[in-house]
């Protein structure tokens, strides 16, 4: 198939990009490259351009007849959307209107997209399905969601036929050790546990001690980019076989808290990690685990490779091999 990426180069797109290609389909990647890397993009078509652009999202659209859109081009930082919101509904929001907008006139009917577990707000009940209530409580979650219940009117009225693909924490790095993430800043656990294990960072700060979890600190759901990326392409199989539009949760089903990550990140290392106890960090619930039952039965997707171990060891991979050269 001929698969448009928007956002290919960033984290997450960047893995998919490679994915797609081991999986024999046809790659071009949109991105405006504000936070992606070029050198991420490992193969296929590259098109910077701006999905703010009509104009261009209408040549893009002409150069190809892409059979299906995925889209990992947003803002993902929860903190920076409460305080600059214009920036995550323009960008999450208002430019995804442009992109479906864009395929709509151009008639591409498939579309993949990159949701969140924010769009649940503060979970009422965990592990948390696709029926739990939707009740984002920050800018970022929110821009999501409005995008995902602009899918289902899209659906109605245009026959647009998506996939909402809810990630709850992305973590680890390609298996082969070519791509992994590259934030800036850096705000992900992992990430920074592994840059203080490195010694690119003196410690890693823990934001908070005393949540209502067994050791105190927060508990969530890690779960490797590389099942994200077979997630997707189920996905695509799923809407090629004429699949409904649908919503997924998208996680291992194990949550582990930050001390127990940085315990295992000891571990697998084998270096020191200083810790620092600071405040509770605004927005953070104290467990988000997913169910992932809908997308196990519906699309027939299994976690292969996100064991804690594996997520840690594929990410130390990458730190050492990117950064520390
Ligand atoms: N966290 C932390 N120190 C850090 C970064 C994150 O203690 O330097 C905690 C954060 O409060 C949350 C968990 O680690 O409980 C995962 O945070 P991350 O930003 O990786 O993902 P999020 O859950 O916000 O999507």
């Amino acid at each position: 198939m001929d698969i448009l990426v928007v956002g290919g180069a960033g984290y997450i797109g960047s893995h998919m990009v490679k994915s797609l290609l081991a999986a024999d389909h046809a790659v071009t990647t949109f991105d405006n490259l504000s936070k992606g890397y070029r050198d991420a993009v490992v193969g296929g078509k590259f098109i910077e351009g701006d999905l703010a652009s009509r104009e261009q999202l209408d040549r893009l659209f002409e150069t190809c007849a892409f059979d299906a859109v995925m889209h990992f081009a947003s803002f993902i930082e929860v903190g920076e959307s409460v305080r600059a919101p214009a920036r995550y509904y323009r960008n999450n929001f208002s430019n995804t209107q442009n992109l479906l907008d864009a395929m709509i006139e151009h008639e591409v009917g498939h579309f993949i997209f990159s949701s969140t577990a924010a769009i649940f707000g503060e979970p009422r009940y965990t592990p948390i399905d696709e029926d739990h209530p939707r009740q984002p409580i920050n800018p970022y979650g929110k821009s999501k969601y409005m995008v995902e219940q602009m899918l289902e009117d899209y659906d109605r009225a245009y026959g647009l036929r998506s996939v909402s693909l809810r990630y709850f924490n992305a973590a680890g790095a390609d298996i082969d050790g070519e791509l992994g993430e590259r934030h800036v800043p850096e705000t992900h656990l992992i990430p920074l546990v592994l840059q203080a294990a490195s010694g690119r960072r003196e410690a890693i700060s823990v934001f908070g001690a005393d949540y209502d979890t067994p050791d105190g600190t927060c508990v969530r759901d890690y779960i490797h980019v590389q099942d994200l990326c077979d997630a997707h392409l189920l996905a695509l199989e799923h809407l090629r076989a004429s699949g409904n539009s649908s919503q997924f949760n998208l996680g291992n089903g194990q949550g582990f808290s930050v001390r127990q990550v940085i315990d295992r990140a000891r571990e697998v290392t084998g270096r020191e990690i200083s810790m620092n106890a600071e405040r509770r960090r605004d927005g953070d619930p104290a467990v988000l685990v997913a169910d992932a039952e809908k997308a196990r039965r519906e699309l027939g997707w299994q976690p292969g490779v996100s064991s804690l171990d594996n997520i840690i060891e594929t990410a130390w991979n990458w730190e050492r091999s990117f950064f520390l050269q």
